[in-house]
């Protein structure tokens, strides 16, 4: 491929996503207006009609921005690899130290802070304006300022060892550099599954024990009747962020941790807490972490393995107006471009995350005797979070890692009556 043609492709993938993404975002803009004055049925047995009005307005104002956003991300995209500026940035950084890697390793580090840029306004805007409308932002300037900075001092931190380590093995690999590459981020990548809840999560959040009391007492008993049986169960401050409520699972094996959102404990019954940590050890028993940690190795691999075959054709760097046969530049544009293909296949993986919901929905209804404390959960927090309970199928099947609610109620329901 000559240079020139190198940009019309990127464009056209540029431009195909965005078409894809605008395409969506209408599709189920038109879905909600048209349930927002009269719910369908299943929706208005789920929330009352003020909480439905409330939660399309706000999914409403979600997509303006969203749609906005998107157009200027992609002008943003099209911009950083058509205008020269990277290379220009390649050549200046280069020159500090020419040959070494630790100066490539700055040189990536540099530009994907340079793109994260422009962005800032509208995380900004989300933030203070759409998100604090609708009541639900909790931060201040100084904390959203100071997370920013936590946030790329701990990208330098992490990214530059690592970055450096792997552009340092074509010294001693040759073309095999890949090979040791995945092993070298596969086995960082299992030292930060243990390390994240003790180190990165404390640099922005307090983890505190669940305190004494009847619902910890109830919780660890569920931990235990399930073949869990957790060493501890955190909870994290996230009311200092925002309203929303959430509960995770990270970690494995000896390892593993769950962490209850504060804002989670203010909103449910201790029942309904009960049903949704059953829910996230199912996760855990079901197996989900193993096949996570599995397709993200396999992504990893290939990814690597395009970057060693990207930086030794003769067409991919010069077509960015990059010299062939760099590594750093490969590495930064396979960043940059890799998105406008994989976003073909992100229903792909959502769908395999949908059909885990289900499987942990399943493990939790039996952990509970039955579907109604993690409907009730679940109901709960769909109506205090506004979440949009009409999406467009479409828009679902694209995008959602959770299954609409409709629907995961309805399975919930549907299955436990044909077992008993
Ligand atoms: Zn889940």
């Amino acid at each position: 491929m000559a240079n020139a043609e190198v940009m019309f492709v990127v464009w056209g993938l540029i431009v195909a996503r965005l078409a894809a993404q605008l395409g969506l975002a209408a599709l189920n803009r038109r879905e909600v207006l048209r349930y927002a004055d009269n719910p369908p049925a299943a929706v208005a047995a789920m929330v009352d009609g003020e909480t439905h009005k409330k939660s399309t307005a706000y999914t409403l104002a979600k997509n303006r921005f969203g749609t906005v956003s998107l157009i200027f991300e992609a002008g943003v995209l099209a911009l950083l690899l058509a205008s020269g500026v990277l290379p220009w940035l390649f050549a200046h950084i280069g020159a500090w130290a020419p040959g070494a890697k630790w100066d490539d390793a700055l040189f990536i580090l540099a530009a994907a802070m340079l793109a994260g840029v422009p962005g800032l306004p509208f995380e900004w805007w989300e933030t203070f304006r759409l998100e604090a409308r609708f009541g639900f932002n909790q931060s201040t300037p100084r904390l959203w300022i100071m997370d920013r900075i936590k946030g790329a001092l701990l990208a330098l931190a992490i990214g530059f060892p690592v970055l450096w380590g792997l552009l340092s093995l074509v010294g001693w690999a040759g073309d095999a550099w890949w090979l040791w590459g995945f092993g070298l981020l596969f086995g960082f990548q299992l030292l930060m599954i243990v390390l994240y809840p003790r180190l990165i999560l404390p640099i922005f959040n307090k983890l505190t024990p669940l305190p004494e009391g009847p619902l910890r007492e109830r919780l660890f008993r569920l931990s235990d009747r399930t073949g869990f049986k957790a060493s501890t169960i955190e909870v994290m401050d996230g009311s200092k962020r925002s309203g929303h409520a959430n509960a995770f699972f990270t970690g494995f094996g000896r390892f593993r941790r769950i962490v209850l959102l504060d804002t989670l404990l203010n909103q449910l019954t201790e029942e309904e807490t009960e049903a949704v940590l059953a829910h996230e050890v199912g996760h855990y028993r079901r197996g989900h972490i193993p096949k996570m940690l599995a397709t993200s190795a396999a992504l990893q691999f290939a990814g690597l393995w395009a970057i060693a075959e990207l930086a030794k054709s003769g067409w991919f760097n010069p077509g960015f107006g990059f010299p062939a046969g760099e590594l750093a530049p490969a590495f930064l544009l396979f960043g940059f471009t890799s998105g406008l293909v994989t976003f073909w296949f992100a229903p792909l993986g959502n769908r395999v995350s949908r059909k885990h919901e289900f499987e942990a929905d399943a493990f939790a209804r039996e952990a509970m005797g039955g579907p109604e404390p993690l409907v009730a959960a679940l109901r709960k927090l769909a109506s205090k979070s506004l979440s949009n309970l009409t999406p467009h199928p479409l828009f679902s099947a694209v995008y959602y890692s959770h299954p609409a609610l409709v629907e995961r109620e309805r399975v919930l329901r549907e299955n436990a009556a044909t077992k008993s």
